[in-house]
């Protein structure tokens, strides 16, 4: 379809259009939003994403994404370096803190082992994780990796590597979740919330 509202429009549009959950006509709406709200919504998401572009780094210590290098969460004195909670993504990080239940360091892997895909363990960040376990002073590596099989296979592989180094590994509880009504379950986390079973 030609373009009704201009090139530069046009090209803000099929922009928006690529971002994850906006379909054509959403981003078509958000690109109007944004130039009727040009002074307060489009001149200050320019520039935030021209910081993003400019500033964002990977972190050397555990991969987590950040202005800084090492990131926030790596440099915070406050944060308990005994406890190591390894995620498959940035986004699972940001998850975990937004439930703010654990003050420890983090390690994001950038995935999980996924045979069929060809992800094996070098397109991972899996050797620095065990050389921050070897360097010493964790003394529990909670496995936070999806309830996948891709996931699981990762845990598993990690806690093998690990094995030597006497960090006790952990992982997510799999099961009923939080406000979870029975009848809706699948079969699979009714079973795996009746294998992990614990005392009232
Ligand atoms: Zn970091």
């Amino acid at each position: 379809m030609a373009g009704i509202a201009g090139p530069e429009i046009e090209r803000l549009i099929q922009l928006l259009a690529r971002l994850p959950g906006l379909g054509p006509r959403s981003a078509r709406r958000a690109a109007l939003h944004l130039i009727r709200k040009r002074e307060e919504l489009l001149g200050p998401l320019a520039d935030a994403m021209r910081v993003a572009r400019e500033r964002i780094v990977t972190c050397s210590v555990c991969g987590n994404i950040d202005t800084k290098n090492p990131c926030s969460l790596c440099s915070d004195p406050r944060r308990d370096d005994s406890t190591l909670v390894v995620v498959e993504t940035v986004g699972d990080l940001w998850a975990l803190e937004r439930a703010s239940v654990l003050n420890a360091r983090y390690h994001v892997l950038g995935g999980a082992l996924s045979p069929l895909d060809g992800v094996g363990p070098d397109d991972l960040n899996i050797a620095a994780l065990i050389g921050r376990v070897a360097a010493g002073g964790v003394k529990e590596v909670i496995l936070a990796v999806n309830a996948t099989v891709d996931g699981q296979t990762t845990a598993h592989y990690i806690t093998e590597l690990l094995s030597p180094y006497g960090a006790k590994c952990t992982r997510l509880a799999h099961g009923v979740p939080v406000g979870g009504e029975l009848d809706y379950l699948d079969e699979g986390t009714l079973a795996a919330a009746m294998k992990s079973r614990t005392d009232l």
